[in-house]
Protein backbone atom coordinates (compact mmCIF):
# COMPACT_ATOMS: atom_id res chain seq x y z
CA UNK A 1 0.00 0.00 0.00
CA UNK A 2 1.50 3.65 -1.08
CA UNK A 3 1.10 5.99 1.69
CA UNK A 4 0.26 10.07 1.12
CA UNK A 5 3.57 10.56 1.25
CA UNK A 6 4.96 8.45 -1.08
CA UNK A 7 1.95 8.98 -3.14
CA UNK A 8 3.04 12.76 -3.16
CA UNK A 9 6.68 12.28 -3.34
CA UNK A 10 5.90 10.19 -7.11
CA UNK A 11 4.38 12.97 -7.99
CA UNK A 12 6.86 15.74 -7.00
CA UNK A 13 9.36 13.55 -8.68
CA UNK A 14 7.40 13.72 -12.01
CA UNK A 15 6.65 17.02 -12.01
CA UNK A 16 8.02 19.38 -9.63
CA UNK A 17 11.64 21.11 -10.08
CA UNK A 18 12.93 22.28 -6.94
CA UNK A 19 15.43 25.23 -6.82
CA UNK A 20 19.01 24.91 -5.11
CA UNK A 21 18.72 20.74 -5.58
CA UNK A 22 20.08 18.41 -7.54
CA UNK A 23 17.20 16.56 -8.79
CA UNK A 24 18.50 13.08 -9.71
CA UNK A 25 19.71 12.98 -6.39
CA UNK A 26 16.83 13.97 -4.68
CA UNK A 27 14.87 11.10 -6.54
CA UNK A 28 16.25 8.57 -5.26
CA UNK A 29 15.31 9.27 -2.31
CA UNK A 30 12.30 11.67 -2.23
CA UNK A 31 11.57 15.10 -0.67
CA UNK A 32 10.24 15.40 2.67
CA UNK A 33 6.45 16.82 2.22
CA UNK A 34 5.77 19.74 5.43
CA UNK A 35 2.37 20.18 5.40
CA UNK A 36 1.80 21.92 9.09
CA UNK A 37 3.29 24.78 11.37
CA UNK A 38 3.01 26.50 14.49
CA UNK A 39 4.88 28.44 16.70
CA UNK A 40 7.90 27.26 16.05
CA UNK A 41 6.77 23.63 14.96
CA UNK A 42 6.45 22.39 11.42
CA UNK A 43 5.17 18.78 10.97
CA UNK A 44 6.39 16.49 7.62
CA UNK A 45 3.14 14.57 6.19
CA UNK A 46 4.79 11.45 8.11
CA UNK A 47 3.36 13.27 11.53
CA UNK A 48 6.94 14.33 12.65
CA UNK A 49 7.42 17.07 14.34
CA UNK A 50 10.22 19.32 14.22
CA UNK A 51 11.06 22.64 15.51
CA UNK A 52 12.25 25.15 12.61
CA UNK A 53 15.81 26.58 14.20
CA UNK A 54 15.95 28.37 10.40
CA UNK A 55 12.19 30.05 10.38
CA UNK A 56 11.53 28.35 6.84
CA UNK A 57 14.61 30.48 4.93
CA UNK A 58 15.51 32.71 7.58
CA UNK A 59 12.01 34.42 7.28
CA UNK A 60 9.01 33.59 9.29
CA UNK A 61 9.61 36.31 12.48
CA UNK A 62 7.01 35.99 14.13
CA UNK A 63 6.47 32.16 13.69
CA UNK A 64 3.20 30.04 12.27
CA UNK A 65 0.23 30.17 12.35
CA UNK A 66 -0.77 34.19 13.29
CA UNK A 67 -3.89 34.51 12.93
CA UNK A 68 -3.65 38.19 12.52
CA UNK A 69 -1.60 37.64 9.22
CA UNK A 70 -4.17 35.71 7.88
CA UNK A 71 -6.83 37.79 8.37
CA UNK A 72 -4.95 40.92 7.09
CA UNK A 73 -4.62 39.05 3.93
CA UNK A 74 -8.16 38.06 3.43
CA UNK A 75 -9.71 41.33 4.86
CA UNK A 76 -7.36 43.32 1.77
CA UNK A 77 -7.95 40.19 -0.99
CA UNK A 78 -11.84 40.70 -0.08
CA UNK A 79 -11.84 44.13 -0.58
CA UNK A 80 -8.57 44.91 -3.48
CA UNK A 81 -6.85 41.70 -4.03
CA UNK A 82 -4.82 42.92 -6.51
CA UNK A 83 -3.59 46.78 -8.38
CA UNK A 84 -0.60 48.36 -9.58
CA UNK A 85 1.50 51.36 -8.77
CA UNK A 86 2.64 52.09 -12.19
CA UNK A 87 0.80 54.52 -14.07
CA UNK A 88 0.28 57.38 -11.19
CA UNK A 89 -1.77 55.05 -9.07
CA UNK A 90 -0.98 53.01 -5.77
CA UNK A 91 -3.53 51.48 -3.12
CA UNK A 92 -3.63 52.30 0.88
CA UNK A 93 -1.45 49.28 1.93
CA UNK A 94 1.19 49.96 -0.32
CA UNK A 95 1.44 53.31 1.38
CA UNK A 96 0.95 52.55 5.20
CA UNK A 97 3.70 50.09 4.52
CA UNK A 98 5.98 52.64 3.38
CA UNK A 99 5.56 54.82 5.67
CA UNK A 100 5.54 52.01 8.84
CA UNK A 101 8.91 51.52 7.00
CA UNK A 102 10.47 55.03 7.25
CA UNK A 103 9.54 54.91 10.90
CA UNK A 104 11.13 51.76 11.88
CA UNK A 105 14.47 52.35 9.52
CA UNK A 106 17.36 54.74 10.64
CA UNK A 107 16.54 57.91 10.63
CA UNK A 108 18.16 59.04 7.43
CA UNK A 109 16.31 55.89 4.86
CA UNK A 110 12.53 57.29 4.51
CA UNK A 111 11.57 55.97 0.80
CA UNK A 112 10.95 52.41 -0.49
CA UNK A 113 10.55 50.86 -3.64
CA UNK A 114 8.72 47.72 -3.50
CA UNK A 115 9.48 44.19 -5.11
CA UNK A 116 8.87 40.45 -4.92
CA UNK A 117 11.67 38.90 -3.29
CA UNK A 118 15.44 39.51 -2.11
CA UNK A 119 16.69 38.81 -5.28
CA UNK A 120 14.60 41.75 -6.98
CA UNK A 121 15.80 43.98 -4.77
CA UNK A 122 19.61 43.63 -5.45
CA UNK A 123 18.40 43.97 -9.59
CA UNK A 124 16.56 46.70 -8.67
CA UNK A 125 19.49 48.57 -6.63
CA UNK A 126 21.87 47.92 -9.55
CA UNK A 127 19.62 49.79 -11.76
CA UNK A 128 18.58 52.34 -9.16
CA UNK A 129 22.86 53.06 -8.40
CA UNK A 130 23.74 53.10 -12.08
CA UNK A 131 20.71 55.61 -12.77
CA UNK A 132 22.16 57.91 -9.61
CA UNK A 133 25.40 58.21 -11.13
CA UNK A 134 23.88 58.39 -14.84
CA UNK A 135 21.47 61.33 -13.99
CA UNK A 136 24.58 63.31 -12.15
CA UNK A 137 26.62 63.16 -15.47
CA UNK A 138 28.54 60.38 -14.15
CA UNK A 139 27.22 56.99 -16.54
CA UNK A 140 31.11 55.76 -16.16
CA UNK A 141 30.80 55.20 -12.10
CA UNK A 142 28.92 51.63 -13.15
CA UNK A 143 31.49 48.94 -11.39
CA UNK A 144 29.51 47.36 -7.87
CA UNK A 145 32.21 46.39 -5.46
CA UNK A 146 31.04 42.60 -3.57
CA UNK A 147 32.14 40.44 -1.68
CA UNK A 148 33.56 36.37 -2.23
CA UNK A 149 31.16 34.36 -0.95
CA UNK A 150 28.53 37.15 0.03
CA UNK A 151 24.31 36.02 -1.58
CA UNK A 152 22.44 38.49 -2.46
CA UNK A 153 19.82 36.32 -4.85
CA UNK A 154 19.34 34.40 -7.69
CA UNK A 155 18.35 36.48 -10.39
CA UNK A 156 21.19 37.46 -13.04
CA UNK A 157 22.05 40.69 -10.98
CA UNK A 158 21.43 38.59 -7.39
CA UNK A 159 23.29 36.34 -8.55
CA UNK A 160 26.55 38.28 -10.06
CA UNK A 161 26.27 40.66 -7.15
CA UNK A 162 27.01 37.33 -5.12
CA UNK A 163 30.03 36.27 -4.94
CA UNK A 164 29.43 32.39 -4.82
CA UNK A 165 31.62 30.57 -7.19
CA UNK A 166 29.60 27.53 -8.11
CA UNK A 167 26.48 29.84 -8.79
CA UNK A 168 28.57 32.00 -11.23
CA UNK A 169 29.31 28.70 -13.18
CA UNK A 170 26.22 28.23 -14.38
CA UNK A 171 24.08 30.56 -16.60
CA UNK A 172 27.40 32.42 -18.02
CA UNK A 173 27.40 34.85 -14.43
CA UNK A 174 28.90 37.25 -13.01
CA UNK A 175 27.62 40.07 -16.09
CA UNK A 176 29.91 42.98 -16.24
CA UNK A 177 31.04 45.70 -14.13
CA UNK A 178 30.49 43.73 -10.81
CA UNK A 179 34.23 43.11 -8.85
CA UNK A 180 34.53 41.03 -5.64
CA UNK A 181 36.87 41.11 -3.21
CA UNK A 182 37.84 38.37 -0.34
CA UNK A 183 35.49 38.37 2.82
CA UNK A 184 35.73 38.69 6.32
CA UNK A 185 35.69 35.25 7.40
CA UNK A 186 38.14 35.21 10.25
CA UNK A 187 37.75 31.49 11.11
CA UNK A 188 38.49 30.21 7.74
CA UNK A 189 40.88 32.88 6.46
CA UNK A 190 42.59 35.06 9.23
CA UNK A 191 45.35 33.06 9.65
CA UNK A 192 47.75 34.27 12.47
CA UNK A 193 45.89 37.78 12.58
CA UNK A 194 43.53 38.52 15.53
CA UNK A 195 40.05 39.17 14.34
CA UNK A 196 40.58 42.97 14.89
CA UNK A 197 43.85 42.99 12.57
CA UNK A 198 42.10 40.61 10.02
CA UNK A 199 39.21 42.39 9.76
CA UNK A 200 40.66 45.78 8.60
CA UNK A 201 42.87 44.26 6.43
CA UNK A 202 39.90 42.73 4.45
CA UNK A 203 38.36 46.41 4.79
CA UNK A 204 41.04 47.80 3.35
CA UNK A 205 40.85 45.66 -0.05
CA UNK A 206 37.84 48.03 -0.71
CA UNK A 207 40.41 50.64 -0.55
CA UNK A 208 42.74 49.39 -2.55
CA UNK A 209 39.94 48.10 -5.28
CA UNK A 210 38.75 51.30 -5.56
CA UNK A 211 42.47 52.91 -6.26
CA UNK A 212 43.07 49.71 -8.52
CA UNK A 213 40.06 50.65 -10.58
CA UNK A 214 39.70 54.64 -10.44
CA UNK A 215 37.28 55.68 -8.31
CA UNK A 216 35.62 57.59 -10.86
CA UNK A 217 34.28 54.05 -12.25
CA UNK A 218 32.83 52.80 -8.96
CA UNK A 219 29.29 53.45 -7.65
CA UNK A 220 29.00 51.44 -4.84
CA UNK A 221 29.53 48.59 -2.59
CA UNK A 222 27.33 46.27 -1.47
CA UNK A 223 27.22 43.93 1.73
CA UNK A 224 25.46 41.65 3.73
CA UNK A 225 25.82 43.28 7.44
CA UNK A 226 26.78 39.75 8.03
CA UNK A 227 26.42 37.00 5.54
CA UNK A 228 23.97 35.00 5.71
CA UNK A 229 23.97 31.93 3.49
CA UNK A 230 27.56 32.21 3.13
CA UNK A 231 27.58 30.41 6.42
CA UNK A 232 26.96 33.22 9.28
CA UNK A 233 30.19 35.07 8.97
CA UNK A 234 29.91 37.36 11.88
CA UNK A 235 32.60 40.12 10.31
CA UNK A 236 35.01 41.37 13.07
CA UNK A 237 34.52 44.87 15.04
CA UNK A 238 37.18 46.55 13.32
CA UNK A 239 35.59 45.67 9.40
CA UNK A 240 32.28 47.77 9.15
CA UNK A 241 33.78 51.03 10.56
CA UNK A 242 36.83 50.65 7.89
CA UNK A 243 33.94 50.01 5.36
CA UNK A 244 31.78 53.37 6.10
CA UNK A 245 35.45 55.24 6.10
CA UNK A 246 36.18 54.18 2.85
CA UNK A 247 33.12 54.67 1.34
CA UNK A 248 32.79 58.03 3.02
CA UNK A 249 36.10 59.18 2.07
CA UNK A 250 35.55 58.31 -1.66
CA UNK A 251 32.18 59.27 -1.98
CA UNK A 252 30.40 55.69 -2.96
CA UNK A 253 27.52 54.64 -1.77
CA UNK A 254 26.64 51.59 0.03
CA UNK A 255 24.83 49.37 0.33
CA UNK A 256 23.57 47.12 2.81
CA UNK A 257 21.44 43.66 1.80
CA UNK A 258 19.13 43.42 4.84
CA UNK A 259 17.01 40.83 3.59
CA UNK A 260 17.98 38.27 6.21
CA UNK A 261 18.77 41.01 8.93
CA UNK A 262 16.24 43.52 8.61
CA UNK A 263 13.47 43.16 11.02
CA UNK A 264 15.08 42.14 14.14
CA UNK A 265 17.26 39.35 13.38
CA UNK A 266 20.17 40.57 14.98
CA UNK A 267 18.38 43.02 18.09
CA UNK A 268 18.13 45.92 16.38
CA UNK A 269 15.56 46.83 13.85
CA UNK A 270 18.33 46.29 11.14
CA UNK A 271 21.89 45.04 10.93
CA UNK A 272 23.06 48.48 9.65
CA UNK A 273 21.85 49.16 13.26
CA UNK A 274 23.62 46.62 14.58
CA UNK A 275 27.12 46.92 12.81
CA UNK A 276 27.00 51.07 12.75
CA UNK A 277 26.34 51.14 9.12
CA UNK A 278 25.04 54.10 7.58
CA UNK A 279 23.72 52.95 4.22
CA UNK A 280 22.30 54.58 1.26
CA UNK A 281 20.15 51.43 -0.13
CA UNK A 282 18.63 48.95 1.58
CA UNK A 283 17.20 45.52 -0.21
CA UNK A 284 14.67 44.26 2.07
CA UNK A 285 12.61 41.16 2.25
CA UNK A 286 11.62 37.93 4.02
CA UNK A 287 10.93 39.12 7.56
CA UNK A 288 9.42 41.88 6.43
CA UNK A 289 6.15 39.43 5.87
CA UNK A 290 7.56 36.65 8.01
CA UNK A 291 7.33 34.93 5.10
CA UNK A 292 3.73 34.93 4.99
CA UNK A 293 2.93 36.73 1.21
CA UNK A 294 6.32 37.33 -0.95
CA UNK A 295 7.43 41.31 -0.52
CA UNK A 296 10.64 42.73 -0.79
CA UNK A 297 11.75 46.50 -1.46
CA UNK A 298 14.89 48.71 -1.85
CA UNK A 299 15.18 51.54 0.66
CA UNK A 300 17.02 54.25 0.15
CA UNK A 301 18.39 57.28 2.16
CA UNK A 302 17.52 60.86 2.01
CA UNK A 303 20.81 61.79 0.10
CA UNK A 304 19.83 59.15 -2.50
CA UNK A 305 15.78 60.23 -2.95
CA UNK A 306 16.81 63.47 -3.12
CA UNK A 307 18.38 62.64 -7.27
CA UNK A 308 16.00 59.69 -7.60
CA UNK A 309 12.91 61.74 -6.82
CA UNK A 310 14.16 64.79 -8.09
CA UNK A 311 16.63 65.11 -11.00
CA UNK A 312 16.41 61.00 -12.43
CA UNK A 313 13.27 61.07 -14.75
CA UNK A 314 11.22 58.39 -15.42
CA UNK A 315 12.81 55.24 -13.36
CA UNK A 316 11.98 52.39 -16.66
CA UNK A 317 12.08 49.66 -13.79
CA UNK A 318 9.27 47.74 -11.99
CA UNK A 319 7.01 44.30 -11.16
CA UNK A 320 3.47 44.01 -11.75
CA UNK A 321 3.78 42.40 -7.78
CA UNK A 322 5.73 46.08 -6.70
CA UNK A 323 3.52 46.99 -3.74
CA UNK A 324 1.02 44.00 -3.92
CA UNK A 325 -2.08 45.31 -2.01
CA UNK A 326 -2.24 41.90 -0.28
CA UNK A 327 1.54 41.17 0.39
CA UNK A 328 1.84 44.59 1.48
CA UNK A 329 -1.19 45.02 4.58
CA UNK A 330 0.62 41.70 5.65
CA UNK A 331 3.79 42.79 5.71
CA UNK A 332 2.22 45.92 7.72
CA UNK A 333 0.77 43.61 10.34
CA UNK A 334 3.62 41.83 10.70
CA UNK A 335 5.67 44.74 11.16
CA UNK A 336 2.85 45.48 13.94
CA UNK A 337 3.16 42.36 15.25
CA UNK A 338 6.89 42.59 15.74
CA UNK A 339 6.52 46.12 17.34
CA UNK A 340 3.53 45.23 19.51
CA UNK A 341 5.01 42.37 21.27
CA UNK A 342 8.44 44.42 21.23
CA UNK A 343 10.09 41.35 19.55
CA UNK A 344 13.38 43.74 18.64
CA UNK A 345 14.03 44.07 22.49
CA UNK A 346 13.27 40.74 22.92
CA UNK A 347 15.49 39.45 20.93
CA UNK A 348 18.39 42.36 22.12
CA UNK A 349 17.75 41.97 25.97
CA UNK A 350 16.53 38.16 26.41
CA UNK A 351 16.22 35.48 24.03
CA UNK A 352 19.22 36.84 22.16
CA UNK A 353 21.46 36.45 25.06
CA UNK A 354 20.13 33.64 26.49
CA UNK A 355 20.52 32.15 22.91
CA UNK A 356 24.25 33.29 22.46
CA UNK A 357 25.10 32.07 26.28
CA UNK A 358 23.79 28.73 25.60
CA UNK A 359 24.89 28.34 22.09
CA UNK A 360 28.49 28.61 23.57
CA UNK A 361 27.87 25.81 25.54
CA UNK A 362 28.25 23.91 21.95
CA UNK A 363 31.67 24.60 21.84
CA UNK A 364 32.55 22.13 24.19
CA UNK A 365 32.03 19.59 22.29
CA UNK A 366 35.09 17.85 20.63
CA UNK A 367 33.68 18.48 17.03
CA UNK A 368 33.18 22.41 17.46
CA UNK A 369 36.10 24.50 16.79
CA UNK A 370 34.42 27.88 16.94
CA UNK A 371 30.78 29.17 17.75
CA UNK A 372 30.09 32.19 17.05
CA UNK A 373 25.94 34.80 16.89
CA UNK A 374 23.86 38.05 17.18
CA UNK A 375 21.17 38.35 18.08
CA UNK A 376 18.61 35.49 17.16
CA UNK A 377 21.44 34.14 14.38
CA UNK A 378 24.16 31.50 15.24
CA UNK A 379 26.64 29.24 13.75
CA UNK A 380 29.29 26.91 14.56
CA UNK A 381 32.51 25.12 12.67
CA UNK A 382 32.86 21.47 12.70
CA UNK A 383 36.62 20.53 12.89
CA UNK A 384 38.63 17.79 13.20
CA UNK A 385 41.23 19.36 15.66
CA UNK A 386 40.19 22.27 17.22
CA UNK A 387 43.33 24.29 17.56
CA UNK A 388 44.64 23.82 14.06
CA UNK A 389 40.93 24.36 12.51
CA UNK A 390 41.65 21.12 10.73
CA UNK A 391 38.12 20.36 8.90
CA UNK A 392 36.70 16.90 8.97
CA UNK A 393 36.38 15.07 5.70
CA UNK A 394 36.19 16.81 2.52
CA UNK A 395 33.14 18.26 0.60
CA UNK A 396 31.17 19.35 3.76
CA UNK A 397 30.11 16.01 4.36
CA UNK A 398 29.90 16.66 7.88
CA UNK A 399 27.64 19.34 7.79
CA UNK A 400 25.47 17.25 5.71
CA UNK A 401 25.51 14.18 7.80
CA UNK A 402 24.93 16.43 10.91
CA UNK A 403 22.22 18.06 9.26
CA UNK A 404 20.33 14.61 8.83
CA UNK A 405 20.90 14.03 12.01
CA UNK A 406 18.85 17.03 13.30
CA UNK A 407 16.59 16.50 11.32
CA UNK A 408 15.65 13.06 12.59
CA UNK A 409 16.12 14.71 15.91
CA UNK A 410 13.44 17.03 15.59
CA UNK A 411 15.24 20.03 14.53
CA UNK A 412 16.09 22.17 11.56
CA UNK A 413 19.50 23.21 11.09
CA UNK A 414 21.11 24.21 8.06
CA UNK A 415 24.49 23.20 6.98
CA UNK A 416 26.39 25.17 4.73
CA UNK A 417 30.03 22.68 4.23
CA UNK A 418 30.63 22.01 7.48
CA UNK A 419 29.32 25.01 9.07
CA UNK A 420 26.05 24.82 11.08
CA UNK A 421 23.49 27.76 11.17
CA UNK A 422 20.98 28.58 13.09
CA UNK A 423 18.28 31.66 12.34
CA UNK A 424 14.97 30.40 14.60
CA UNK A 425 11.60 32.92 14.63
CA UNK A 426 12.04 35.96 16.56
CA UNK A 427 9.10 34.50 19.15
CA UNK A 428 11.04 31.63 20.08
CA UNK A 429 11.03 31.39 23.94
CA UNK A 430 13.38 30.37 26.44
CA UNK A 431 11.91 26.58 26.55
CA UNK A 432 12.30 26.29 23.37
CA UNK A 433 15.99 27.35 23.05
CA UNK A 434 16.41 24.81 25.82
CA UNK A 435 15.30 22.16 23.12
CA UNK A 436 17.12 23.55 20.37
CA UNK A 437 20.37 23.51 22.13
CA UNK A 438 19.46 20.01 23.61
CA UNK A 439 18.85 18.83 20.31
CA UNK A 440 21.96 20.08 18.62
CA UNK A 441 23.73 18.75 21.36
CA UNK A 442 22.54 15.15 20.62
CA UNK A 443 23.14 15.49 16.80
CA UNK A 444 26.76 16.82 17.61
CA UNK A 445 27.17 13.32 19.49
CA UNK A 446 25.32 11.59 16.75
CA UNK A 447 27.74 12.79 13.98
CA UNK A 448 30.67 12.23 16.27
CA UNK A 449 29.63 8.78 16.67
CA UNK A 450 28.63 7.98 12.97
CA UNK A 451 32.79 9.71 12.29
CA UNK A 452 34.16 7.37 14.38
CA UNK A 453 32.66 4.61 12.90
CA UNK A 454 33.75 5.36 9.79
N1 LIG B 1 19.95 38.80 -0.09
C1 LIG B 1 20.25 38.05 0.98
C2 LIG B 1 21.20 38.58 2.00
C3 LIG B 1 19.65 36.79 1.14
O1 LIG B 1 19.97 36.04 2.20
C4 LIG B 1 18.74 36.34 0.18
C5 LIG B 1 18.02 35.00 0.32
N2 LIG B 1 18.56 34.08 1.14
C6 LIG B 1 18.48 37.15 -0.93
C7 LIG B 1 19.09 38.37 -1.02
C8 LIG B 1 17.54 36.71 -2.01
O2 LIG B 1 16.25 36.74 -1.57
P1 LIG B 1 15.10 35.89 -2.32
O3 LIG B 1 15.43 34.45 -2.11
O4 LIG B 1 13.85 36.36 -1.63
O5 LIG B 1 15.12 36.28 -3.74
Amino acid sequence: MTTTTEKLQELDRQHHFHPFTDQGDLNKKGTRIISKADGVYLWDTDGHKMLDGMAGLWCVAVGYGRDELVEAARQQMSELPYYNSFFQCTTPPAIKLAEKLAEVAPDHVNNVFFTGSGSESNDTVLRLVRHYWAVQGQPEKSVIISRKNAYHGSTVAGASLGGMGYMHKQGGLPIPGIEHIDQPYWFEEGGDLTPEEFGLQRAQLLEEKILELGVEKVAAFIGEPLQGAGGVIIPPSTYWPEIQRICDKYGILLIADEVICGFGRTGNWFGSDTFGIKPDFMPIAKGLSSGYLPIGGVMFSDRVAEVLKNEAGEINHGYTYSGHPAAAAVALKNLEIIQDEKLVERVAEDTGPYLQDRWQELLDHPLVGETRGVGLVCALELVKDKTTRERLAPDGKAGGLCRDFCTSNGLVMRATGDIMLISPPLTITRDEIDELIEKAKKSLDDTLKAIEAG
